[in-house]
């Protein structure tokens, strides 16, 4: 058994701290990493906060993991020890129905196993990224390309395969005008993919005050939501909006952005159930759609993807104790554009 130093939370107001973590003897399959960096996701606060259901205590968040291979089980065969390798959202799945068969392993029909705050198969709650170390079976290790160090590769994980996933599903590319609403964590992402792939961009923001960024980043327009006349200017404009606001918004005045055949996708969870007028999709034959993660083969692709057109999160890094500091900043919006923690510092 390996001992990893964490950090954990032991409620839903409780502040971090310093805790030691289980972690198992490799199996067969198993890799060892020497986690590096962590990045913060808002998921990991909604989850330490407890909203999004009963959480077991002690909880170690943390789903954007970079870092490197110490050791490999005797059956390992895509992994050698030194790898620099990434864990996302998920460390396992049935890998037997239909949708693991496809490669769409977060849609399993058994239900993932999420990196934390779920059960793995020997009947262990599973422990996150804000930890020396973590066990994972193969599968679902990564490989982080050359071009990409190891802090900004750790919020790709979740981040960039989030917004990657529904921008290649639905075509984004060269002819196709992409808005991205929201331009946080998810959304600067969003941005940097959706140009790469070639598609015309726009920034929907509530405000002008990141347009610069965006446009740095590889907008071609921005615009402030807070003001009426952008939803006027831009009306049955866009073939895919991707939605990364998690906060209620007014659907119908999005679902009027899109063009005869457009859709508008949500990547991130409201909590309270929204409403929208079936008029504003049969008019245009517009579509709404939801969408989680990207499977094991895709989330390889998009770190690929990324290598290949130099694209990567802008991240603040901070020390194992401003975590606390780290989410309340990221409540406020006070962060460009995401947190990773140096985990040498644990
Ligand atoms: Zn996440
Ligand atoms: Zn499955």
């Amino acid at each position: 058994m390996i001992i990893a130093k964490a950090r954990a939370v032991d409620g839903p107001d409780k502040p971090f701290r310093v805790a030691e973590i289980k972690r198992r003897d490799l199996d067969s399959n198993d890799v060892l990493i020497e986690i590096k960096y962590a990045g913060i996701c808002h998921s990991d606060i909604h989850t330490a906060h407890g909203e999004w259901g009963p959480v077991n205590y002690p909880l170690v968040p943390g789903h954007e993991i970079a870092g490197i291979v110490t050791d490999i089980g005797s059956n390992v065969k895509k992994h050698k020890v030194g790898d620099r390798v990434g864990v996302g959202c998920m460390v396992d799945s049935c890998g037997e129905c239909e949708n693991c068969r496809k490669g769409e392993e977060q849609y399993c029909l058994k239900g993932n196993i999420q990196t934390y705050a779920s059960v793995d198969k020997y009947g262990e709650p599973t422990q996150g990224g804000y930890s020396t170390h973590i066990v994972v079976q193969e599968d679902f290790v990564l490989r982080i390309p050359d071009g990409i160090g190891l802090d900004a590769a750790a919020p790709l994980l979740c981040a960039g395969i989030t917004t990657y996933s529904p921008l290649n599903h639905w075509k984004a590319g060269a002819g196709q005008k992409v808005a991205v609403v929201g331009m946080g964590g998810l959304g600067h992402m969003a941005v940097q993919l959706a140009h790469a792939m070639g598609a015309d961009v726009t920034v929907l923001s509530q405000s002008l005050k990141k347009k610069e960024d965006g446009l740095q980043l590889g907008a071609d327009h921005y615009y402030a939501t807070s003001n009426p006349e952008t939803f006027e200017k831009l009306a049955g404009t866009f073939d895919l909006i991707i939605n990364t606001v998690s906060a209620k918004i007014n659907l119908d005045a999005y679902l009027g952005l899109l063009s005869l055949d457009g859709t508008l996708v949500n990547v991130g969870a409201p909590a309270e159930p929204l409403s929208l007028s079936i008029i504003n999709l049969i008019g245009h034959r517009r579509s709404f759609a939801g969408s989680m993660i990207g499977g094991i083969r895709e989330t390889q692709e998009m770190l690929d993807f990324c290598a290949e057109h130099n694209i990567v999160p802008k991240i603040e890094v901070i020390s194992a104790d401003q975590i606390d500091k780290a989410y309340e900043r990221v409540l406020a919006s006070d962060v460009k554009y995401r947190f990773v923690i140096d985990i040498s510092t644990m």
